[in-house]
């Protein structure tokens, strides 16, 4: 059965724990800018790195990129972003379709049925302009997404890399969207950071890498602990389908207010390297050595949202049990994604205690991002490295000083055992890539 978790519990632990902050808070706040805190910004940064690690790490058929935010502004022309933004605009408030007011026949959304935002010219990229007096300078636009800097450098890749189709570029940067509506908390927000991956191929395999893509990336989700009921994905309709796309699925997650876009795979054809040739008079052929023909590649394009990626991971990994008098709200976060990998947590603030749980905190900082601990009783430190997803807490106590022995606790069952301090780093190591643990999986998700 999916299951979901309430909105306000997600938004209340992140601002209590420190992973995400109200932008700007301390001025009353920014509509829909988020700020993502200690805890907040390891988390998010784990997620980009497992991404790169499974699209451009472990394949010999990716690279990477990192392209400038601001860009020539012909691209948005020919992207079609300058044009295809510019009608009169209608929201849905509910289901968050947009409408071309001018098209519509009643005052509610075609769609749902929903109540429609008020009706303006609206594009959806932000404007700024670039040199030091504002009069002589050109307008220039902040990229509404990342794929346009990958198209317009498909030669450069192709030349210095000598890679050979199929192969893909992959990108992880900010984008901004002027959205009519936002919300959700950090599911739709103005700025925002993409993972996108555009995989070029050989026309009439494109189906093929198309489906490929899209298990590839259902896939990668469930690897990283989310649940698989909670994911679904839903092939576009005709009318929904944007004008660069001979196909597109979505890919959704259950969140809070229901099923929602968490990444889309698009099938582009070759619109955009015919539209980019076409404007900047550049060829951007591909010569196929078997049939020594010039073609232009079609391109599949899986484009993922880092923010709602991290929404998606918290609230799958969101957990409350009921423990004696009190409840335990824990995060099933995989190793992988939690923000800190150990705690370390002596039994006192004596000081031969703090001198041996001292050394080993610095010792194991050479590997992991890991917290030291020493306020309050044992009981309520368990329970706060629980609530951030800590996979493990190590206890020193008093036996320690004679044995050279130290106890490992695991997040989730909460099982403990004692292992010598020597071995500590290995013993975690090998628990954090998925060792069992006293005969039970180092981490559960559960069903
Ligand atoms: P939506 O229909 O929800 O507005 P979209 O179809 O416009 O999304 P795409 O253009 O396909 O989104 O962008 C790819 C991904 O970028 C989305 O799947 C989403 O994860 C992320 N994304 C897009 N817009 C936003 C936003 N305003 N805030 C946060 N993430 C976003």
């Amino acid at each position: 059965m999916p299951t979901k978790v309430e909105m306000e519990k997600i938004v209340s632990l992140c601002r209590r724990r420190g992973f995400i902050f109200p932008s700007s808070e301390i001025y009353g706040g920014l509509s829909s800018c988020w700020d993502y805190g200690p805890l907040g910004v390891e988390l998010k940064r784990n997620i980009k790195q497992g991404w790169w690690r499974a699209v451009v790490q472990e394949r010999d058929d990716m690279v990477g990129l990192d392209t400038s935010i601001l860009m020539h502004p012909q691209i948005w022309t020919a992207s079609g972003h300058i044009e295809g933004f510019s009608d009169p605009l209608v929201e849905c408030k509910s289901c968050h379709l947009r409408w071309r007011s001018d098209d519509l026949e009643s005052n509610n959304c075609p769609s749902c049925g929903g109540e429609l935002t008020e009706s303006r010219l609206f594009n959806l990229m932000f404007k700024t302009s670039m040199g030091p007096i504002e009069e002589e300078a050109s307008t220039v636009y902040l990229r509404p997404e990342t794929a346009q800097g990958i198209f317009v450098n498909f030669q450069n890749v192709l030349n210095t890399t000598r890679k050979r189709l199929p192969f893909g570029i992959a990108q992880i940067g900010k984008a901004f969207r002027n959205e009519i509506t936002t919300g959700n908390f950090i599911f739709r927000s103005r700025e925002f950071e993409q993972m996108e991956i555009e995989f070029f191929v050989k026309p009439g395999t494109d189906k093929e890498w198309f489906d490929y893509w899209l298990k590839e990336r259902l896939n990668w989700y469930v690897k990283l602990g989310i649940k698989k009921e909670n994911l679904r994905s839903r092939q576009h309709t005709k009318r929904e389908l944007a004008h660069y796309a001979r196909e597109c699925y979505d890919i959704d997650y259950l969140f809070p207010m229901g099923w929602a876009e968490l990444e889309g795979i698009a099938n582009r054809g070759d619109f955009d390297l015919v539209q980019h040739a076409k404007y900047s008079g550049k060829s951007l052929n591909y010569l196929d050595e078997e049939t020594k023909e010039h073609i232009i590649p079609y391109i599949i394009e899986p484009s993922a949202g880092v923010d709602r990626s991290v929404l998606a991971f918290l609230c799958d990994a969101y957990d409350e049990e009921q423990d004696k008098e009190e409840i335990r709200v824990l995060l099933h976060l995989h190793p992988t994604l939690a923000p800190i990998k150990v705690a370390v947590l002596p039994l006192s603030r004596r000081e031969k205690l703090v001198a041996v749980a001292k050394t080993i905190y610095a010792d194991l900082r050479q590997c992991w991002m890991v917290q030291y601990d020493d306020a309050q009783s044992i009981g309520r430190r368990y329970r706060r490295q629980d609530e951030i997803g800590t996979p493990f807490c190590v206890t020193i106590d008093f036996q320690s000083l004679e044995d050279e022995q130290v106890t490992i606790r695991e997040r989730d069952t909460m099982n403990q055992i004692r292992v010598p301090i020597k071995e500590l780093k290995t013993i975690l190591t090998a628990k954090l890539s998925g060792e069992l643990f006293d005969n039970q999986p180092l981490w559960t998700t559960k069903s």
